[in-house]
């Protein structure tokens, strides 16, 4: 595997960069206070080509690769999270869906408009009582001639309000039957579908998180993607993919944790000397400086081997797993190397705090990475 960063990473990386000092940096902690979803900033990403980083050209996207990804997202979240965690639910997940599974119509009239951020998109598979256990989803689809009618919601839905498509994954067959769910794209407007609550959150302020609600929604049998039964395989597998941007979102938060502590420990002044001689706090830095690495090998392994079109199951797992508990881990001895300052809004540490905790959680766990590792080694 190649290390160094191509010249397209690089470039991207400056861009991101020069864009997230202009554009986020001033207003973040302003979206973060009030929880504004800042649709904006989404919309020049998309001009940027940040909305469809992997669509092929011929459908709008910037046709680039998972390397490309990472750094983007990185990059992104080094500013602030929540902006990272927007951008990797609309590319990976609901863009994701669509072109990985969905057949030439569907593609040409979506991906356009969700690649040039025209469009934002959400994707739906966990519910309020089946998060880790998504299989036994209540929200359920019933046949109906050339329609399919859809009831029930979705919760925790990056985009749940603002989003203006949805791939939503609903039961059509049996409870517990991997084969009896369906993904089906539901474009807002659809009469008998609505955004519910909004969530107040410890972090990821600004990326905004709600329930979508079905009632007798009725759907096209063309917006099914795929065939009727496959929704379960393939939430499964483009959950492979997103686990590589939310270790890539983990990476951002982690670096931008590590850079803040270093410019302040050899600024910060006690007992005469910059806090940087004392051993306790230099070695918290050289901790959190190898964690990085080893988490940024992880992740661009992960990375390189979709580039190739391999099973990326488990190390996709191995990099969120790791990445993510490193970003928590890095922004804990963040703040306490600030002292008082870090608990404060005043300094970012108390943000990356905050947001680093949603990598553990959303798009499976810690502990279902874990399941998930441990199954691919014990079947040999
Ligand atoms: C900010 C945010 C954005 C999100 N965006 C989306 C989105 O866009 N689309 C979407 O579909 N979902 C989204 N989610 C949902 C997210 O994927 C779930 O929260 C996550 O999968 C965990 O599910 P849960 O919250 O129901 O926790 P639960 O599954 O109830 O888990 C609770 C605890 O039990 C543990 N646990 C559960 N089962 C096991 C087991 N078998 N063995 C050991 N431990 C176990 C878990 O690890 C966890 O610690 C989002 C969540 C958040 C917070």
């Amino acid at each position: 595997m190649e290390f160094s960063p191509t010249e397209n990473q690089e470039l991207i990386a400056q861009t991101v960069r020069d864009f997230a000092q202009r554009s986020i940096r001033p207003q973040f902690m302003e979206w973060d206070e009030a929880q504004i979803f800042p649709v904006d900033v989404f919309k020049q990403l998309g001009e940027l080509g940040l909305m469809g980083v992997l669509v092929p050209e011929q459908y709008g996207g910037a046709g680039l690769g998972y390397f490309e990804y990472v750094t983007a997202i990185q990059e992104l979240a080094r500013v602030c999270g929540s902006v990272g965690l927007s951008m990797a639910a609309h590319n990976s997940l609901c863009t994701g869906h669509i072109l990985m599974f969905g057949n030439e119509d569907q593609k040409k009239r979506y991906l356009p408009k969700l690649a040039s951020a025209e469009w934002i998109g959400a994707w739906g598979l966990t519910e309020a009582n089946t998060g880790s256990d998504a299989m036994r989803m209540r929200c359920v689809a019933r046949q109906d001639g050339d329609h399919w009618i859809l009831n029930g919601a979705k919760n925790w839905i990056t985009h749940g309000i603002s989003g203006d498509v949805a791939v939503v994954l609903a039961r059509t067959g049996e409870l517990l039957d991997s084969h009896g769910i369906t993904a089906f794209i539901v474009e807002r407007g659809t009469p008998g579908f609505k955004a519910g609550k909004k969530e107040n959150k410890l972090g990821m302020r600004a990326s905004e998180t709600a329930e979508m609600i079905f009632e007798d929604c009725r759907i096209h049998k063309d917006q099914i993607l795929g065939k009727v039964g496959d929704g379960f395989v393939q939430a499964m597998k483009i959950l492979d993919g997103g686990r590589i941007s939310i270790a890539a979102l983990s990476l951002g938060i982690a670096k931008g944790a590590l850079d803040a502590s270093l410019k302040y420990a050899q600024e910060r002044q006690q007992f005469g000397q910059p806090i940087s001689n004392f051993q306790a706090i230099s070695f918290k830095l050289a901790d959190m400086a190898t964690q990085i690495e080893a988490a940024e090998l992880l992740t661009m392994q992960a990375a390189d081997l979709k580039n190739r079109g391999q099973k990326v199951t488990r190390q996709s797992a191995f990099a969120k797993y790791y990445a993510s508990e490193v970003a928590v881990r890095c922004s804990t001895e963040a703040v306490q190397i600030f002292g008082g300052y870090g608990y404060t809004k005043d300094f970012p540490v108390e943000k990356f705090y905050r947001d680093s905790k949603l990598c553990t959680i959303g798009e499976g766990t810690s502990e279902i990475q874990k399941m998930v590792i441990a199954r691919d080694l014990l079947k040999g």
